[in-house]
């Protein structure tokens, strides 16, 4: 199956994506963790992407759409993918149409996650990661069992240098200006569904999977 899975940071993107792939075979691409690892292992990428992320900004177009498009082409995206913060503008969103035409992996289903700005506050600013695994956490919500360490791998945690409420509005407007539009760009192929993602994780995971039951 060939998945999207859209919403503004704090949405819940991440936490949604390991329920979904215990239960479906496709793996979960984030252009975010990718771009993060580039920046860790100093890759040409990395550097070029680094002040942009820092920033809050969205990385350039072309950078994104090649890194996508190479990623796509691994054995284990065989049985389809679920593609976590890509098509981010309408650019990108009509360069992917061609990338999938030519790769054969129409877009299936988009997820939209709803939340307002309230709940996203309290979630980025108590979020906690794992460099190492990915694990995710919040302080309060779904705290570590030993305070800043890793349930899963015993890493130290860190808090992401973008998640601060100034760069929230600064990635939030960049939603509202650039990603909003993909998602009307996929309504009108009748692809989308809405799911209120301000709920409990198991909540909306319920109508996560109803909205996949669709093209199940
Ligand atoms: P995320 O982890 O999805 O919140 O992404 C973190 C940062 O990576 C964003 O604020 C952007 O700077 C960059 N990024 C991730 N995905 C994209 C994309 N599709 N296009 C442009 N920039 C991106």
């Amino acid at each position: 199956m060939n998945i999207l899975i859209m919403g503004p940071a704090g949405a819940g993107k991440g936490t949604m994506s390991d329920l979904i792939l215990k239960e479906y075979d496709i793996p979960h691409i984030s252009t975010g963790d990718m771009l993060r690892e580039n920046v860790r292992n100093e890759t040409e990428l990395g550097k070029e992407a680094k002040g942009y992320m820092d920033a809050g900004k969205l990385v350039p177009d072309d950078l994104i759409n090649a890194m996508v498009e190479k990623r796509l082409q691994e054995p284990d995206c065989k049985k389809g993918y679920l593609l976590d913060g890509f098509p981010r503008t309408l650019v990108q969103a009509e360069a992917f149409e061609k990338i999938t035409e030519r790769i054969g992996k129409p877009v299936e289903s988009v997820l939209a996650l709803n939340v307002g700005w309230d709940v996203l506050v309290d979630r980025i600013t108590g979020r906690r990661v794992c460099p190492k695994c990915k694990a995710i956490y919040h302080i309060k919500n779904k705290p570590s069992r030993v305070e800043g360490i890793c349930d899963v791998c015993g890493s130290p945690l860190q808090q992401r240098r973008d998640d601060t409420v100034e760069q929230l509005k600064v990635r939030m407007d960049e939603y509202d200006k650039s990603t909003k539009p993909v998602i009307d760009f996929y309504r009108e192929k009748g692809v989308v569904s809405d799911i209120d993602a301000s709920v409990s994780a198991e909540n909306t995971f319920a109508q996560v999977k109803k909205a996949l039951g669709k093209v199940a």
